[in-house]
């Protein structure tokens, strides 16, 4: 575990206050330097293009994109030896170059690489078969994505640092064992609340909204499913909040027609869904007209014939891990470009299926969400090929695990149960098992969730 986080956790909560807006400052010096806001200019100029000159810019970045993979990666150099790259000059022609599997690009990560770890940010993830990648971003890429989500926002109202921001963040705020009742750190180099998506209790709910009123947040955002749950415990209990924010940014989960209805009404505002991802994935927002655009300043989105809506993707922010045609896992249907009310013109998509609505007990009774799961992994650089967490009984857990033995190390197992018993706490009973395979669903997906539990109460 991080020795930040052992100090953190010791801290008394005026101190951890203090340690949240020092990382947050910290972070922000690798976020929002110049190309930062060069790009947030250029954006708000592209939004204005004509499709056609939109497209002949996607064509043109591609190009050099795939120009700069083989120059600085080994992996593509090798991969694309034998093809004519001149032939790849718009993504109709993408299908002339190989797709990358996620399992590829964990096994040879090191050669894929085109930074030393030391001059990049990392972008650590579990995803939704727990495979564990590390994908290390440059400084340029990590604040072009930056200017791209506040752009988004932005167009809806929202200025990211100039405004209040909740979070309902997986990051481990509360320490284990805490007994007071107070689940919200405060980021001042953000003006953002992060509020802890681990002890949303029926019991601790009613101190989450005590705080979100004194705070008054511009807007919120995070973890959908738990920003559902403190909506529908505001409507049970008939709460009346004294603030109503200009947005509601959900994050990393599907977002679910009745819990977006529940969160407009409840918080009298409106939510603006994106699809990006930690691996680097391009980006897709939605517009206050209600449309998702593709953002074609970010990349390439292919449909992949044969599967379920799956996708592929190229990604232009992906400098230091490149993306091209890799085969990311998720599905979505993507239609014709079409003028949106909005004014930006872009193809639209028209349904994303991302992450399950999964989740796990804690003993508690607090729901553990998929994207906390997942995050689990996030500390075991690639050698995880696959995992699955089990659950049949409150208060107990198993997790699956296929390892790759070459990356795997001894200790690895009792870090993942220190960062489990954070997650879920001391009284659940947390088994490791090692195995050589994890069946498929017969839907051909894997699942990282079972829970026999809430399968039950869904009925
Ligand atoms: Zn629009």
């Amino acid at each position: 575990m991080d020795p930040l986080q052992v100090i953190y956790d010791r801290a008394p909560i005026p101190l951890q206050h203090a340690m949240t807006t020092l990382s947050g400052y910290q972070r922000n010096r690798s976020r929002y330097g110049r190309t930062y806001w060069q790009h947030r200019e250029w954006l708000a100029d592209f939004d204005g293009w004509s499709l056609a000159e939109k497209l002949e810019h996607q064509a043109a970045e591609l190009r050099d994109f795939i120009r700069y993979a083989t120059e600085h990666s080994p992996y593509y150099r090798r991969l694309y030896s034998t093809t004519d790259l001149d032939e790849v000059r718009t993504p109709e022609n993408l299908g002339l170059l190989p797709i990358i599997e996620k399992e590829e690009l964990r096994t040879n990560a090191s050669d894929i690489y085109t930074v030393s770890r030391r001059w990049a940010v990392e972008g650590h993830t579990g995803g939704t078969t727990g495979k564990s990648l590390v994908v290390l971003m440059t400084r340029d890429d990590m604040m072009k994505r930056m200017a791209m989500l506040d752009h988004f926002k932005a167009r809806v109202g929202f200025e990211h640092r100039k405004m209040r921001r909740a979070t309902f963040s997986g990051k481990h705020i509360v320490p284990p064992g805490q007994n007071r009742s107070v689940f919200w750190r405060y980021n001042h180099a953000c003006r953002q609340m992060l509020y802890s998506t681990f002890d949303l209790t029926e019991s601790n709910l009613c101190h989450y909204i005590r705080s979100l009123n004194d705070f008054k947040p511009n807007a919120i955002d995070g973890f959908f499913t738990s920003m559902v749950d403190v909506a529908n415990y505001i409507e049970r209990h008939d709460i009346k909040l004294q603030f109503s924010p200009v947005a509601i940014f959900p994050t990393s989960e599907t977002v679910t027609p009745s819990g977006r209805e529940t969160l407009e009404r409840v918080f009298r505002s409106k939510v603006y869904d994106q699809y990006a991802s930690s691996e680097g994935a391009p980006f897709v927002t939605q517009c206050r007209y209600g449309s998702m655009h593709v953002e074609l300043a970010s990349g390439v989105f292919e449909q992949l014939n044969g599967t379920d809506n799956e996708i592929l993707v190229t990604s232009f922010t992906t400098h230091g891990t490149p993306l091209i045609r890799y085969r990311i896992g998720d599905s979505m249907v993507i239609g014709e470009p079409t003028e949106c009310r909005c004014g930006i013109q872009s193809p639209l998509v028209r349904s994303i299926e991302g992450r399950r609505d999964d989740y796990l007990f804690r003993s508690d009774g607090a729901k553990i969400n998929a994207g906390n799961v997942a995050n689990l992994f996030k500390n075991m650089p690639n050698s995880l090929v696959k995992a699955q967490l089990i659950q049949e009984s409150m208060g107990d857990v198993t997790i699956l695990l296929v390892v790759d033995e070459a990356r795997y190390r001894p200790d690895d197992d009792a870090l993942l149960l220190k960062e489990a018993r954070h997650k879920f706490g001391a009284t659940t009973r947390i088994t490791i098992r090692h195995v050589d395979d994890i069946p498929r669903e017969r839907s051909g997906k894997h699942r990282l969730i079972k829970n026999s539990l809430a399968a039950r109460s869904d009925g």
